[in-house]
């Protein structure tokens, strides 16, 4: 069971972009990307963050980084808030958080070779040189399912998952805490990313990690998370241990989600599909109101008028819809 320790809090997050304006519109505007979010991840745990494109899943990984800085909230590691600390302060939380990221060849430098690529991290933030250098990343290749030969050639010589390999053998060499893992294996063949999956489990019981996973679907978390988040343009809608997210979705949106899955045994049983209708709202100054509201077949006048809090329905249940009692019969 995974220690219940508080690794990562994160308190009414906000990321905005300024977006431009005309010349005739003097007002600025904002994207609100990210728009007070609260969660917490436990220590050894695996939290999914879901959503569909644009919802701000992968800005609040990058915001939690400091690869953006946050517009508003707090942003508090193992007990300590990090939300506004210097880039040198940063630095020694780089090494405890580590991210790996959507597109591993992009994320690679094609011009060092995977040596270079993996001992960056090593020789940034530690003492460890010449012959146990490369015993280390020799050590890390073998670890990732790949050779100690590979340590010499360059991504391009590398297909997809193997490069998402050197990519989790990059996050996990200066032996972090937490990772954040940005849709790690979307942009992988299915068959690959099975083998992704089970190899970042085992490694998260070898080395005690913790992960934040974000996907833009549910069937990908569904297997590697413990509990897992769903976001809607930049809200936060709904947070559940696993298997109770899949077995008794509260808001409109997941119970959408999880009707979109398909199954892969034709002879199971199946509630109907849910179509999401009407059209996204804008994260552009975003009304007041439920971000859902367009397209939610539940949707009354409330829920355009008052933008509904995160609250605890059932035990570690919590959703953001005012309805929730009434549509779920609770
Ligand atoms: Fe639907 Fe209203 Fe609930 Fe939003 S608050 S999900 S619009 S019922």
């Amino acid at each position: 069971m995974p220690d219940k320790k508080v690794l990562l809090e994160i308190k009414g997050l906000k990321k905005y972009f300024t977006v431009k304006h005309s010349m005739v519109e003097s007002k600025r505007k904002y994207l609100k990307a990210v728009d007070g979010i609260s969660f917490v991840i436990n220590k050894g745990e695996t939290f999914g963050l879901v959503g569909e494109s644009g919802c701000g899943k992968s800005t609040t990984g990058r915001a939690i980084v400091r690869l953006y800085e946050p517009t508003g909230g707090k942003i508090i590691y193992d007990g300590e808030d990090i939300t506004n600390i210097s880039p040198k302060e940063m630095l020694k939380y780089r090494k405890r958080i580590q991210m790996i990221f959507q597109d591993p060849y992009a994320s690679l430098n094609t011009r060092m070779t995977i040596a270079d690529i993996i001992g960056e991290g090593l020789d940034i933030h530690t003492d460890i040189k010449g012959e146990a250098r490369m015993e280390r990343i020799h050590d890390l290749l073998t670890r990732v399912g790949l050779k100690k030969e590979h340590a010499s050639r360059y991504p391009h010589e590398f297909s997809g998952g193997q490069r998402q390999r050197i990519g989790i053998a990059r996050a996990i060499a200066i032996e972090p805490d937490l990772i954040i893992c940005d849709e790690p294996i979307s942009a992988l063949d299915v068959s690959i990313q099975a083998q992704v999956v089970n190899m970042l489990e085992d490694l998260q019981k070898e080395l005690g990690l913790t992960y934040l996973f974000i996907a833009h679907d549910l069937s990908m978390v569904k297997h590697i998370s413990d509990r897992i988040g769903v976001m809607y343009l930049g809200h936060m809608m709904e947070i559940a241990e696993s298997n109770e997210l899949y077995e008794k979705p509260l808001h409109p949106y997941t119970k959408a989600l999880l009707s979109s899955i398909p199954i892969p045994d034709p002879r199971a049983k199946k509630e109907g599909r849910i179509v999401l209708e009407g059209d996204v709202r804008s994260p552009i100054d975003p009304k007041e109101g439920c971000r859902f509201s367009s397209r939610c077949r539940y949707c009354e006048e409330i829920c355009d008028e008052v933008t509904p809090e995160l609250v605890e329905v059932l035990p570690d249940h919590f959703v953001a819809c005012h309805l929730v009692k009434k549509i779920n019969n609770l």
